[in-house]
């Protein structure tokens, strides 16, 4: 079959590979089509090897059970579903009270074993999954439903961990309406009544977050705190989803979020100096306004996120491409030139 892999640090090439082997517990699926998400890019930027032989890249796959392992029911061959990304131990106490984002035997601050990041991602024909980490999603177009896997899990997983701040009336801020982003958004319009400020530096982007139904859009940059200040009466954000991560967008959520207010930071561009610049609470920091680092989501936040799109109150905008095109798409997700998210179809 064909695989999309890193072979050396920032090189990817199509490479043929065996058919993964499937072990008692697995699924063989039969890949529909995969996200690209900038934290593929991230990796392409190690400057080192994830691991020695190459890696698959992946981890937003939609696609159809082509064979199961010995110790799962055949019944499950033709179903069509999304891989749940966090592969955790399933039995510490933080898995087993569906905390599996933060499986403890994934240690401290490492994440639990994800498709296309440690074991072989789905940007290839087929993937190997445990059976346990294939959630269904009926009828769901697979380009729709690959980006599930991540950019809405994961925003979905920010935003109800914040919900207790999104009271009606309130102001949310997204940071970066990319692929993340442009779900976030609809999810803040589906799960609550809190106004959506949306930021970014791209105009086609800007038009994309109106599209989600933001009801104000702002151009980023360093003028972009003291407007959702004015915008808020002075008082601030009651949450801020950081999408983005960088010293630029961590400013502005820290100038921006309200006493109490919440900065979720998800995007992993390395930016911390202005959270840990005061942290008293000086100048730009207001009291009581917790920041957390947010990483994946639960099962439960992915179930929810399907169902939205089921419903047909969260639509994923996205460019598609073949697995010959891939340089290309991640060449243009690099550039910001792609709507929403960019999909790979085997
Ligand atoms: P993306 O490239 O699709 O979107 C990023 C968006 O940010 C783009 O629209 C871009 O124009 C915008 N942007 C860039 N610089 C900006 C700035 N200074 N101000 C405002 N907007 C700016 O990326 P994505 O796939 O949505 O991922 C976003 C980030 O989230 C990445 O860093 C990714 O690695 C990270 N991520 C984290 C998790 C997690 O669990 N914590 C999960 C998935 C992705
Ligand atoms: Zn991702």
């Amino acid at each position: 079959m064909r695989a999309l892999q890193l072979t050396d640090p920032g090189v990817v090439e199509i490479r043929d590979v065996p058919v993964p082997d499937v072990g008692p517990s697995d699924l063989l699926i039969e890949v529909g089509a995969a996200g690209i998400c900038h934290s593929d890019l991230h990796l392409l930027d190690f400057p080192f090897k994830m691991r020695e032989e190459p890696l698959t890249l992946g981890h937003e796959i939609a696609g159809t059970v082509a064979a199961v392992g010995a110790d799962v029911d055949s019944a499950r061959i033709g179903e069509r579903g999304i891989v749940y990304l966090c592969w955790s131990c399933g039995h510490c106490s933080e898995c087993a009270s569906g905390n599996e984002n933060v499986c403890l035997a994934a240690g401290r601050t490492a994440m639990p074993p994800c498709p296309g990041l440690g074991p072989d991602g789905g940007m290839a024909d087929y993937v190997r999954v445990p059976a346990r980490s294939f959630v269904p999603i009926g009828d769901l177009d697979f380009c729709q439903a690959a980006p599930m896997a991540d950019a809405a899990l994961t925003s979905m997983h920010a935003i109800r961990g914040a919900q207790d701040h999104l009271t009606p009336g309130s102001t949310a801020v997204v940071i970066g309406v990319g692929g993340l982003g442009h779900v976030a958004v609809q999810i803040l319009r589906a799960v609550s009544a809190t106004r959506v400020i949306a930021v970014d530096v791209g105009d086609r982007q800007l038009e994309l977050a109106k599209r989600c139904g933001a009801d104000v859009v702002l151009e980023s940059g360093s003028e972009t705190a003291q407007q959702i200040l004015e915008l808020t009466g002075g008082r601030g954000a009651a949450a801020v989803f950081d999408f983005v991560g960088v010293d630029a967008t961590a400013q502005t959520a820290v100038e921006a979020v309200a006493p109490n207010g919440a900065y979720r930071m998800v995007g992993l561009g390395g930016g911390a100096p202005a959270i840990t610049a005061d942290p008293s609470g000086g100048p730009g920091w207001p009291w009581g306004a917790p920041v957390r680092k947010s990483y994946g989501g639960t099962r439960r936040d992915l179930i929810e996120s399907i169902a939205l799109a089921q419903a047909g109150r969260l639509t994923v905008e996205f460019d598609r491409f073949t697995l010959d095109d891939a340089h290309d798409a991640f060449a243009k997700l690099r550039a910001g030139d792609v709507n929403g998210r960019a999909v790979l179809v085997p």
